[in-house]
């Protein structure tokens, strides 16, 4: 957590959140709200050397997790947007919720007044590493919930289309909407516009010159404003002038009544391709690297840039070593990299590693390798601990006899005592302070149900989103991916070196599996 990195001693409010719902009878057991509440607050105390500190209780008993509508819950997140509260704890994520749609509300809504979110037995924990990659990627799931709610939307606009019926939004020029008959009407004065700028185009060939010709005779867009290009070129392409409804790709016949001719139309079509492919070679396409930044050579450490080259009028994408972008092709021994082509094999890879439970398990040992080592070593001293308070348990009974002996023991003895239970209970602190620290360690161990799902999450998510959002995903995931012209390491965030791959190889047959090194004659 940023929060407490900055500033150590500042205090972290804790909210706990507990609930059962009564009509459901397997739950009874399962556990009541003091046991949960028991459970958060221990966990609490194991967090005190980080600042953990309870605000305060919310508990709603007798509420299903279908709907928000809890009152304590309720309570609580007034609470959060008063700014009182840092973190919130859960026995279980279903306390909170068990709608995915209302846990992404709740993730987003925490992630937006900054609180963090534990599930005290599940390790869903968003104040270390693990937890902020799993936000991350629950994040995306509530944008990829939104998309197919968009999605819904657009089917149904489709279906409308299908009919012949316009789908709304900005009203093309030429034509008003006519709310009672539900459909496009012509409005004479701007049809002929519509007009003018198909018939200039066709004797003119180009757009620019019909918005010269357009402008010089003080003709407006349907908001009163002067053509621009674009605005030409939407119409030139519209083919609702045709008498067609177009939705997503499909060209429908609409029900309303064309200003343009179908044959003219067609020709302008034709007109405008030809002028699209001659322009081609100047503007095409620019390729939105997903691995952007995340890529470093691996023989001289700089990092990889994008280029491009042109070859017969089609760009080809490339990720290249700076050190060769800048000085010349012996400065490195690396070669550059097929941009499009290594980005979908990352993406696939992930995907396949999600499917690889073997793998997986490799990765989460590799990455709580450090934390179990961790944990091993204090267990060790734990059990130091024990045995000395042990020895002190007993050399204290051994003086303790002599008291049973001689009823007058001399005052050394008694001293001696003394200051056996004083270090006693100085070792008795310690070891509380050993076990504390291995709950603390504990708590931080990856869990295989929340890896695999991180990895499932990307792969399902990836699809829909934008250029930009990839590379946003592919950040949360990697660290940082290193290029040879052999192999890659790839590694993922937390995760040291996953992957030893052939990037040849990978890129033939695509499948990364961890840990093996390829050696590859050069
Ligand atoms: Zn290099």
């Amino acid at each position: 957590m940023k929060m407490k990195k900055n500033k150590k001693k500042e205090v972290v409010r804790c909210a706990v959140y507990t609930r059962v719902s009564t009509e459901n009878q397997a739950e009874k057991d399962y556990s009541s709200l003091e046991s949960q509440k028991e459970h958060i607050l221990n966990f609490i105390k194991s967090q005190k050397f980080e600042g953990w500190e309870l605000f305060g209780v919310y508990e709603d008993a007798g509420f299903s997790a279908a709907s928000l509508d809890r009152p304590e819950l309720q309570r609580m997140l007034r609470d959060i947007r008063k700014g009182l509260i840092d973190v919130v704890l859960v026995y279980k994520i279903d306390r909170l919720t068990r709608s995915h749609k209302d846990f992404y509300y709740l993730i987003e809504f925490f992630d937006k007044y900054n609180v963090e979110l534990v599930a005290v037995t599940q390790k869903f924990d968003t104040t270390n590493a693990m937890g902020r990659l799993l936000r991350g990627i629950m994040l995306d799931f509530a944008q990829f919930e939104r998309e197919m709610t968009a999605e819904r939307t657009r089917d149904k606009m489709k279906a409308r289309a299908k009919k012949g019926l316009w789908n709304g939004g900005c009203l093309p020029l030429g034509y008003d909407y006519d709310p009672e008959n539900k459909k496009l009407i012509i409005n004479p004065k701007e049809a002929k516009i519509v007009k003018f700028i198909f018939e200039t185009y066709l004797k003119e060939g180009s757009i620019s010159k019909v918005v010269k010709a357009l402008n010089k005779r003080g003709y407006k867009t349907k908001n009163g404003k002067d053509f621009i290009y674009t605005s030409i070129r939407h119409i030139l392409e519209n083919p609702i002038y045709a008498g067609k409804i177009k939705y997503s790709g499909e060209i429908n016949q609409g029900n309303h009544e064309a200003i343009i001719d179908e044959i003219i139309f067609e020709e302008v079509q034709r007109m405008l391709n030809r002028n699209k492919k001659e322009c081609k070679s100047i503007k095409q396409n620019k390729y939105d690297f997903l691995l952007r930044g995340l890529l470093r050579c691996g023989y001289c450490g700089s990092n990889l840039t994008t280029h491009y080259t042109v070859k017969n009028g089609d760009r080809f994408f490339y990720y290249k070593c700076t050190r060769i972008q800048h000085r010349d092709k012996t400065a490195c021994l690396s070669k550059p990299l097929p941009g499009k082509e290594f980005d979908n094999v990352m993406v696939k890879s992930i995907g396949e590693i999600a499917q690889d439970n073997r793998l997986l398990k490799r990765i989460l040992k590799r990455s709580n390798h450090v934390v179990l080592n961790e944990i091993e070593e204090l267990r060790k001293e734990e059990i130091k601990f024990e045995k000395e308070i042990e020895r002190k348990s007993e050399e204290i009974r051994k003086l303790l006899n002599l008291f049973l002996l001689d009823k007058n023991p001399p005052i050394e003895v008694r001293e001696e005592v003394n200051k056996r239970s004083k270090e006693k209970e100085e070792l008795e602190k310690k070891l509380e302070e050993i076990r504390l620290k291995i709950r603390r360690r504990e708590s931080t161990v990856i869990d295989f149900e929340i890896i695999k799902k991180g990895f499932e999450g990307f792969y399902k998510v990836y699809p829909s989103l934008e250029p930009k959002e990839r590379q946003t995903l592919a950040r949360l995931f990697m660290k940082e991916v290193k290029i040879f012209n052999d192999k890659v390491d790839v590694e993922f965030l937390e995760f040291p070196e996953l992957a030893h791959q052939d990037p040849v190889q990978i890129l033939k047959e695509p499948s990364i599996r961890g840990g093996e090194s390829y050696s590859i004659d050069r």
